[in-house]
């Protein structure tokens, strides 16, 4: 059965870069590139915190001038995270997850609009824990970015291979698989360069304190800047947000922010810790314009 859905999405994956190919996604209006990108570092909490204990996270947050800062907190702490930022706070928050249905016997399950409601503007899709634990396939990933554009929100869509993917040369095949298959269902015209966020996150760097190195991580993500300038042009592709993440830390956080194509960080394990986010985010708000592609 395991054999039967890869060679299947295998399948889907080639059809779709053939679309591609084909020029089936065309590109929509092209942006202002001469505007640097704004760095934007989001918070992957996962299963942690209580609502005492995302309070005490607020209390002792330090935001960086020129980063946008976003939390991703478990769904339900959403409006605790909401009421505890003070009045006007530039903190947008995001949900780790969504369902692409509006509405319907999906147990468990959230759709974008009840995440609006509860005060998202971002919504993590296709993370690697979703992949890996809950069966979620690149089709879902790909509803997923699609049913969020089209409400509003704004996905951080994530892709990455795993350690025997890197070991056999299969990476960047990956990565144009995963990235080719999510970006699908956007149809055209393309969307809001600022309202798509891609995350380059090396299953294998996720949560295992093993960074990619600043080397490795460029290259990812200049392969993926270039792979998003097939599908919808250098234009747009110049004024959208690329980020890295898998066991980022303050320590590691400076030289990966240094890369041309690194806009920021998806952070797990030191999103938890106050003092190591906002380390995170000073050495994001330190990367100089002039070094971005
Ligand atoms: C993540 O889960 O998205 C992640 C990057 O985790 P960590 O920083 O803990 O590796």
């Amino acid at each position: 059965m395991t054999d039967l859905r890869a060679k299947v999405e295998r399948v889907v994956r080639e059809v779709i870069a053939d679309l591609a190919a084909s020029g089936a996604l065309r590109p929509g209006p092209a942006p202002d590139t001469a505007a640097p990108r704004t760095p934007l570092v989001a918070a992957n909490w996962k299963m942690h915190k209580s609502a005492a204990e995302t309070r005490a996270f607020v209390a002792k947050l330090r935001l960086a001038e020129g980063v946008e800062t976003v939390l991703c907190p478990p769904a339900v702490l959403l409006p605790v995270l909401a009421a505890a930022l003070p009045p006007g706070s530039p903190v947008r928050l995001g949900a780790q997850n969504v369902h692409f249905e509006a509405q319907g016997a999906f147990t468990g399950e959230h759709s974008c609009a009840m995440l609006l409601d509860a005060g998202a503007t971002y919504v993590v899709v296709g993370h690697s824990e979703r992949r890996a634990l809950f069966g979620e396939t690149d089709h879902d990933v790909a509803r997923k970015a699609a049913a969020a554009l089209r409400a509003g929100l704004r996905p951080i869509v994530c892709v990455g291979e795993r350690l025997a993917e890197r070991e056999s040369g299969a990476t960047f095949r990956v990565l144009r698989a995963q990235l080719t298959a999510a970006l699908t269902g956007l149809g055209a015209p393309a969307p809001d360069p600022a309202a798509l966020v891609v995350a380059y996150e090396p299953v294998w760097a996720i949560g295992t304190g093993r960074n990619a190195t600043a080397a490795q991580a460029q290259e990812a993500l200049a392969f993926l800047r270039d792979r998003l300038a097939e599908l919808f042009g250098h234009a747009w592709t110049r004024g959208m947000r690329l980020l890295y993440g898998g066991s980022a830390t303050a320590k590691n956080a400076p030289e990966l922010a240094a890369q041309p194509d690194v806009d920021g960080f998806l952070v797990g394990g030191a999103s938890l810790d106050p003092e190591a986010f906002s380390a995170i985010l000073a050495a994001a708000a330190a990367r100089r314009p002039e070094v971005t592609r």
